[in-house]
């Protein structure tokens, strides 16, 4: 007789993976508030998950090792700069063991697209790494680690909509209806987030401007709840548009692109360049893509529901 029979559970040839899909994000609100004395600000966000993915696999190995494919692979880094490697260092420290493990990303999120790609990749890992080495966390106690990654790494966890306050990093739901259709233009090249801050930072200190306390509109919680696209697409807002759009003129360009094609919102996503834009339904959505394909200032297009599921194993 075999000594594996078929169905008798993995041979010892076999090798163990878990694959992790992990959501973008949008901020639906971003609300930055004065800078703080430890260099932060504190923002109020609202976040929003949509179906743009990456997905992370896990591979029992001998030592932790990183592989990439996919959008924007060349700007990924492989070494412990990675947030996935991190993710992973820190889940093994946590739990008393060797991160004996190879990442594989499948990137299909711009990389410093002010999408959160790498927050994202972040959280993947964490699930990804639990469920390989049976660690069984409670979900609080992954939240906290994914706090230690990054600001935008627990939202990666939760995906939904929700609101973001501190750094971003304390994340309470928010009640949303319906589905929305978004497009999204992706931009030549990335954008820093920290140079994104301290244009702002600059732009408020040169204009002498009053800095009101970070804080979301009820306009923009309503239209949520109410799950009404043209009262959203109105009440988006994001404080880093000016900021990003003055490093990167190109981008009221894209901006301007989107709208004439009749989006009911446009929106810098995040830190940016990604530019996002809110369509009445899927046929106009698809009348959105096809003008901003044909913009020079965009890369490429992509279209995506929000919200989506957040870190989920496959
Ligand atoms: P955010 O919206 O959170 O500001 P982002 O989407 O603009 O983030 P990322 O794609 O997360 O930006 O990457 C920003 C930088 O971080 C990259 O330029 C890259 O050097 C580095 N980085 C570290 N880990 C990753 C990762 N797993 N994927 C992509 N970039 C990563």
């Amino acid at each position: 007789a075999a000594a594996f029979p078929p169905g008798d559970g993995p041979r010892p040839d076999q090798t163990q993976s878990v694959t992790v899909r992990v959501p973008a994000k949008v901020n639906l609100a971003l609300s930055v508030g004065p800078l703080r004395p430890d260099g932060y600000h504190d923002l109020a966000t609202v976040f929003h998950a949509v179906g743009l993915y990456d997905e992370v696999t896990a591979t029992a190995a001998d030592t932790l090792a990183l592989t990439c494919e996919g959008e924007g692979q060349a700007d990924v880094p492989l070494d412990a700069t990675n947030l996935a490697w991190r993710a992973a260092e820190l889940l093994a420290r946590t739990v008393g063991r060797t991160p004996d493990v190879r990442l594989h990303l499948t990137k299909g999120i711009p990389v410093a697209g002010g999408m959160a790609g790498g927050s994202a990749d972040a959280a993947g890992t964490l699930v990804a790494c639990d469920a390989l080495w049976g660690t069984g966390l409670p979900r609080e106690e992954l939240h906290a680690l994914a706090a230690q990654l990054g600001s935008d790494v627990p939202f990666a966890l939760y995906g939904g909509t929700a609101m973001g306050t501190g750094r971003g990093e304390q994340i309470t739901p928010v009640l949303a209806r319906g589905e929305f259709h978004w497009v999204f233009a992706f931009a030549h090249e990335g954008l820093s987030t920290p140079a994104v801050f301290r244009e702002l930072d600059r732009q408020r200190a040169t204009a002498k401007e009053e800095v009101a306390a970070s804080g979301v509109d009820a306009e923009l919680l309503r239209a949520l709840r109410a799950g009404d696209s043209t009262l959203l697409g109105a009440a988006l807002r994001n404080d880093l548009t000016r900021p990003a759009v003055s490093l990167r003129p190109d981008l009221q360009a894209t901006l301007l692109a989107g709208r004439d094609a009749g989006a009911i919102g446009t929106l810098l996503s995040g830190s940016g360049p990604t530019c996002a834009f809110l369509a009445a339904d899927a046929v106009r959505a698809a009348t959105v893509a096809a003008a901003l394909e044909a913009a020079p200032s965009v890369r490429a297009v992509r279209r995506a529901l929000g919200p989506a599921v957040g870190a989920h194993v496959l």
